[in-house]
C-alpha cells in the first residue's frame, strides 16, 4: 500500500469510531493481509472497523448488518487469523447461511482473502449430489460453509465432525428464519461443542432471531451498522403506475435511464421468468433468476450476470438472497416487496460497500400501504416520479405526496430536474457518460475491486 495509514475519529451512535483508518492497522498475519491487498481493500467498512477487533479478541457478536455492508469480510478476517495459529486438517469454524448462492459467496470470498494462507474452505449445501462434499469432508477442510439442511444430513450419515468446532458463524439469520430454517439451526447447536466462539449476523431482529441470540451467545458485543435503514449511498424513487403498464414503464426505464447493472424483483417465479424472457427478446441481455432452475443454472445466471454478460438480471426474494454484485447500479422493484425488510434486502443489492446505487419501485394502488411502511422504515418520504406517457393510477389511488417532496416528472428525452439520465439500450449498448467504473466509491478513496471468486474447494 503506497498510502500511510491515516486515522480519521468520527463519532457515529455516540461511539468514537476509527473510521478512515486502514486495514495495515489490525495486523493480520502477512499471508492474510496479501489477501486483503489482492481484493483490493484499504480501508475497512465500518462494520469491518467495529468486529474485527472483537472477534479478534474473542468475544461472541451480535453483527446487526445488512448484506453490502462487507460483513463478510468482518467475520472471515479476524477467523482466518484465528485459524492460522493451532491445528489443521479438522473442521474449525462453521458458518452458516440460508441459501446456496451465499455460501458459494462466502466460500468465494473466504478462498480470496485467504488465498496465500494454505486453509481450506468447502461448501455443503442440498440440491446437488452429496458424494464430493464427502470426499471434500474427508480430505480435511478448516472452515466449512453450509445450509442448514445438508448439513443436517451430514451430521446423521456421520460425514461430518463437529468435535472440535472453534468458530460458530450464523450470517442472515433472519433471512433463515423467513425461511423456516430455525428448527434446524437449533437442531444443530446440540452438535456443536458448548465451548466456542459465535458470530450471529442478521439485517433486522425479530423477536425469533432475539431469542435465538440469547440462547446462543455469551455475553456478546452488539455491532450495529444500518440496522433498519439501507446503505446510505443508494436512492429511492417511487413510480407510480397501473398494474397494466408495468412492463412498458419498465422498458421506458431501462431506455432512459444511464445504468450499469440492473436486477429486476418481482413476486413471483413465474413472473421472474416471463419477465427475463421478454426482455431477452427485446434484445436485452438478460436472465432470470428463481427457484425453478436447476443449480447449474442459477449459477450460471449469476455468474453471467456478475460477470456483465447479462446486464439485467430478473430475480425472486428468495433466489436474490445475499447476491453479492458488487456493481449493481439499480435495483428495480417491478413488483412491491411483501414486508420493509424484504425491500432493505432488496436494495441491499445496489449501493454496496458504499458504492452509489439507485433503488426505483413500481408503485400501483394494491401497494400504496407497503409504500407507507416503506417510508416509516426508511424515516422519511420517498420522491415520486412520473414518467410523461405513463399515466399513474387515479389520484386518490396514488400513495399519498406530501407537501415536502418533490415529484419528479421525466419526459421521454431522460430528462428530469437535476438528473441526468441516459438510456441503455437493448444489446447492452451503454450509452455514454456515467459508466459503471465511474460511479462514485467512497470508503477508500480509490476503486476498490470486488474479491476475486476463486472457488478453491
Ligand atoms: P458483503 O457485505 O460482505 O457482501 O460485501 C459487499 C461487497 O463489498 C463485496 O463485493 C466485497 O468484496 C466488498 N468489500 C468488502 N469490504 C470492503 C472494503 N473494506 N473495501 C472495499 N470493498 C469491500
Amino acid at each position: 500500500m503506497s498510502r500511510l495509514p491515516v486515522t480519521v475519529h468520527l463519532n457515529i451512535d455516540g461511539i468514537k469510531l476509527k473510521e478512515f483508518m486502514e486495514f495495515t492497522e489490525f495486523n493480520f498475519h502477512p499471508k492474510i493481509a496479501a489477501g486483503v491487498e489482492a481484493a483490493g481493500y484499504v480501508t475497512p467498512t465500518p462494520i469491518q472497523a467495529r468486529a474485527i477487533p472483537t472477534v479478534l479478541a474473542g468475544r461472541d457478536v451480535m453483527g446487526l448488518a445488512q448484506t453490502g455492508t462487507g460483513k463478510t469480510a468482518a467475520f472471515a478476517l479476524p477467523i482466518l487469523q484465528r485459524l492460522m495459529g493451532g491445528r489443521r486438517g479438522h473442521v474449525r469454524t462453521l458458518i452458516v447461511v440460508p441459501t446456496r448462492e451465499l455460501a458459494e459467496q462466502i466460500h468465494a470470498a473466504i478462498s480470496s482473502l485467504g488465498q496465500r494462507t494454505g486453509l481450506r474452505s468447502i461448501t455443503v449445501y442440498g440440491g446437488v449430489n452429496i458424494n464430493p462434499q464427502i470426499a471434500r469432508l474427508k480430505q480435511g477442510a478448516e472452515i466449512v460453509v453450509a445450509c442448514p439442511g445438508r448439513l443436517l444430513d451430514h451430521i446423521s450419515r456421520k460425514t461430518i465432525d463437529l468435535s472440535r468446532l472453534e468458530v460458530l458463524v450464523l450470517d442472515e439469520a433472519d433471512q433463515m428464519f423467513d425461511m423456516g430454517f430455525l428448527p434446524d439451526i437449533r437442531r444443530l447447536l446440540k452438535h456443536l461443542p458448548q465451548q466456542r466462539q459465535t458470530l450471529l449476523f442478521s439485517a433486522t431482529m425479530p423477536k425469533e432471531i432475539r431469542n435465538l441470540a440469547k440462547d446462543v451467545l455469551r455475553d456478546p458485543e452488539t455491532v450495529q451498522v444500518d440496522l433498519v435503514a439501507p446503505a446510505v449511498t443508494v436512492s429511492h424513487a417511487l413510480y407510480p403506475v397501473e398494474e397494466a403498464c408495468k412492463t412498458d414503464l419498465l422498458l421506458a426505464l431501462l431506455q432512459h435511464t444511464d445504468t450499469g447493472s440492473v436486477l429486476v424483483f418481482t413476486r413471483t417465479k413465474h413472473r421472474a421468468k416471463r419477465l427475463g424472457e421478454k426482455l431477452v427478446k427485446i434484445g436485452y441481455r438478460a436472465a432470470s433468476l428463481q427457484g425453478n432452475l436447476s443449480q447449474n443454472r442459477r449459477q450460471a445466471a449469476l455468474d453471467g450476470f456478475r460477470k456483465g454478460s447479462y446486464q439485467i438480471l430478473v430475480a425472486t426474494d428468495i433466489a436474490a438472497r445475499g447476491i453479492d454484485v458488487s456493481q449493481v447500479s439499480h435495483v428495480i422493484n417491478y413488483d412491491m416487496p411483501n414486508t420493509t425488510d424484504a425491500y432493505i434486502h432488496r436494495i441491499g443489492r445496489t449501493g454496496r460497500a458504499a458504492r452509489s446505487g439507485d433503488a426505483f419501485t413500481l408503485v400501483t394502488n394494491a401497494d400504496r400501504a407497503m409504500a407507507r411502511g416503506i417510508e416509516r422504515a426508511l424515516g422519511r418520504t420517498i420522491e415520486r416520479r412520473f414518467m410523461e406517457g405513463f399515466t399513474p393510477p387515479t389520484k386518490t389511488s396514488v400513495p399519498d405526496v406530501t407537501a415536502t417532496e418533490q415529484a419528479t416528472r421525466h419526459n421521454r428525452d431522460g430528462q428530469s430536474a437535476g438528473k441526468r439520465v441516459q438510456g441503455v439500450s437493448p444489446a447492452g449498448k451503454s450509452a455514454p457518460g456515467r459508466s459503471k467504473n465511474s460511479r462514485r466509491r467512497r470508503f477508500s478513496g480509490r476503486s476498490a475491486k470486488p474479491a476475486a471468486a476463486s472457488v478453491g474447494r
